[in-house]
């Protein structure tokens, strides 16, 4: 053998070996779902496991071809859970739908993906009966539930989840794959054009879950009670259904409920101890507790001591609510960045013991960063000239990322004009400071550019949110006959609370320059979210375009 060549093995890296893992080293460990009833379904993963090889038998006997799609329209719970393993073990792609896009977004990435089948809730039968006519090649239904509870639908063919099962044993021998076969399929989404496909194989699965659920990241293990409140139909949960079996810890998946009255009750009664989800997700768990406590006026001791840590992502965090649920909570709030074409976790500010020797203020302001970037990724900004910029924590770029788990391509082809070099531009602009901790600071799309300068939405928003009686903050640029763009600030209140323009000015002047400031500031019932619990600034910046320009004529 030439003397350059690897002399290791070609060792595959495969999803259903983290599965075989878990039954051999944490066989007894516990998945608890949350299902649509208020019950809790609970089995342990060698049971998980049998009924995985279950599916994988059915799934064979339905038919297809390796690397097929199947798609999935589904909340989290046990079976979606089995599906993620049996489907991506099996050689399939399970392709997981997002139930909250639009009817003419669900058609489109059903062809576009090419879905030969779709295992689906019973509580999103409709939206499929409503395109059904129109995704002819699917070609089959499978219902997620069991034959007594088999709805009536107008979907055909149509096949029962558990009855398949029923027929089937758990001897099956996974196919021999290579680390670099695919296994997942999920859609941007696509707020601006068609949502893009990004295709995950085995390989950067494995790394993703090996690396997030390490030491260095998320540090799971088997004493963890994990609960992603995120979805499992967008962005794989955020890995998690494979980092928490890589590292033993107990699942609980909380279903279709992501109020916060909800989380609260299944966090103590789990005993969970790290959760994830976006900010809204805590921010609704904060509101609940805070309605509590006044009602029944409990001790200010955390009213959910089980949990120590939340892992927030997919917006900014914040800084009102990571001092919430230190002071309040005792819980560690650790910002997180990510996205869909990163698989998605790429960096987070981890609880170490350099943050913690820092005065409260300057680790809240750290902790709601998107923190340093995992090992084996690498983050940098870039001007416009595509130059990099110096991580002064001052200077402000379009991010670029590299790693094992980011695409080097979408699916099919499309938006090439984000690769350049080796890089992925991922249409953020953020700060890297000294210490290596990114800050978004806008999307690209986001930033108001006023007078040929930018103003941070986020960094405005997160000021807005200082003032006691705002629950949620959105600040627009809307067109300025003069400036081209100035910020508008959108806000909704706290139940029983009174807002008040001048106080919430004043708290604005003392963390933004003055030529930050709103040009106008707007009290709403609500604000419009997106399917992942964004705030849907599109919506808002398309109503709101010329609100300036027809207060100033
Ligand atoms: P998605 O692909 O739906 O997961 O969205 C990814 C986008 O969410 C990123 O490009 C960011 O704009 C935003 N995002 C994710 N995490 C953060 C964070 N910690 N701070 C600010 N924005 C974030």
């Amino acid at each position: 053998m030439p003397d350059h060549q690897s002399a290791m093995m070609p060792t595959p890296l495969l999803t259903s070996d983290i599965i075989e893992n878990a039954i051999l080293r944490y066989p007894e460990q516990r998945i608890v779902s949350l299902m649509p009833d208020g019950h809790k379904h609970e089995y342990s993963y060698i049971e998980a496991h049998a009924r995985i090889k279950k599916l994988a038998n059915a799934l064979s006997k339905l038919g297809f071809n390796k690397g097929d799609r199947i798609g999935t329209l589904a909340n989290n719970h046990y079976r979606h859970f089995e599906l993620y393993y049996a489907i991506g073990g099996s050689g399939a792609v399970i392709h997981t739908l997002n139930p909250r896009l639009f009817e003419e977004q669900l058609e489109y990435i059903i062809k576009h993906a090419e879905d030969e089948y779709i295992f689906v809730d019973p509580c999103f039968i409709p939206l499929l009966e409503n395109i059904q006519s129109r995704i002819p090649k699917v070609k089959a239904f499978i219902i997620n539930c069991f034959e007594s509870d088999m709805p009536s639908t107008q979907l055909a063919p149509v096949y029962c989840y558990e009855a398949l099962l029923d027929k089937e044993t758990s001897d099956f021998d996974w196919p021999k794959l290579k680390g670099t076969d695919n296994c997942g399929l999920c859609y941007t989404s696509g707020t601006t054009g068609n949502p893009k496909g990004v295709i995950y194989d085995h390989q950067s699965s494995i790394l993703h879950a090996m690396m997030s659920g390490s030491s260095q990241f998320l540090s799971f293990n088997e004493w963890d009670i994990i609960m992603p409140a995120v979805p499992m139909y967008h962005v794989v949960a955020w890995g998690i259904p494979y980092s928490a079996p890589l590292f033993g810890s107990k699942l609980v998946f909380c279903g279709d409920k992501l109020d916060g009255e909800s989380l609260y009750h299944l966090i103590d009664s789990e005993q969970v101890n790290k959760g994830f989800g976006v900010p809204t997700i805590w921010l609704g768990l904060h509101n609940y507790l805070d309605s509590l406590k006044q009602d029944t006026d409990l001790e200010p001791i955390s009213p959910i001591p089980s949990l120590k840590m939340v892992g927030v992502g997919g917006a900014a965090s914040p800084t009102n609510l990571v001092k919430a649920y230190a002071e309040k909570y005792d819980v560690y709030w650790m910002g997180l960045w990510g996205m869909t074409e990163t698989s998605p976790l790429m960096s987070a500010s981890v609880n170490s013991p350099s943050i913690q020797k820092l005065d409260p203020e300057s680790r809240y302001h750290l902790q709601s960063s998107a923190g340093k970037a995992m090992f084996g990724t690498q983050i940098e900004i870039f001007d416009q000239d595509n130059q990099t910029l110096a991580h002064d924590g001052i200077q402000q770029g379009i991010l670029k990322v590299k790693g094992p788990w980011v695409l080097k391509e979408y699916f099919k082809g499309e938006g090439q004009e984000n690769f350049e070099d080796g890089w992925f531009n991922t249409g953020d602009i953020a700060v890297i400071n000294p210490e290596g901790y990114l800050r978004i600071v806008d999307r690209a799309k986001d930033v108001i550019k006023s007078g040929g300068e930018w103003i941070s939405s986020v960094q405005l928003e997160d000021a807005a949110l200082e003032y006691a009686s705002i629950n949620e903050a959105c600040v627009i640029g809307v067109t300025h006959p003069k400036w081209d763009e100035r910020p508008i600030l959108l806000v909704t209140i706290k139940p029983g609370k009174v807002f008040e323009q001048e106080a919430l000015i004043a708290t604005l002047k003392q963390k933004v320059a003055k030529w930050w400031l709103p040009d106008a500031i707007l009290q709403l019932e609500s604000l419009p979210h997106t399917g992942t619990g964004k705030l849907k600034k599109i919506d808002l910046r398309n109503e709101y375009k010329d609100y300036l320009i027809d207060k100033i004529q």
